[in-house]
């Protein structure tokens, strides 16, 4: 049993809007979304706690996730631009100790 709330989506025990799934990764629409489209894309094993963690076994896997990340923004048909974002530690906003992107995008106008 893991306290970890995307290891619990992984499982199944916490339900989720999924987007797309791989071998070895989820995106699911993140539950308080920043931008119109929000969606969270992660290894589904906890490889590691924040990007800070990464290592040379996880490149192919990090390549993997950009693709992924672009194929949704292309289903997701946010051509105008779209963004991915991780954040490492508490003071960048870290709240889910699951290394994890965010893909963001369908804004109205350009963001700063
Ligand atoms: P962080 O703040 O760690 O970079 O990103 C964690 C994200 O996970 C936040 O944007 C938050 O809204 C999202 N989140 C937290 N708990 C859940 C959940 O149970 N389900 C979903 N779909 N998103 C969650
Ligand atoms: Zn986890």
């Amino acid at each position: 049993m893991t306290d970890c709330v995307f290891c619990k989506i992984v499982e199944g025990s916490l339900p989720t809007e999924k987007v797309a799934e791989t071998d070895r990764l989820l995106a699911f629409r993140d539950i308080s979304p920043a931008a119109p489209t929000h969606v969270l894309i992660i290894p589904k094993e906890h490889v590691a706690d924040s990007v800070a963690d990464l290592e040379p076994g996880h490149d192919e896997l990090l390549g993997e996730l950009f693709r992924l990340a672009a194929r949704i923004a292309d289903e997701e048909k946010l051509d105008a631009g779209w963004r991915v974002v991780t954040n490492v530690g508490p003071a960048a906003g870290q709240t889910v100790f699951h290394a994890h992107f965010h893909l963001m995008g369908g804004w109205a106008r350009p963001q700063p």
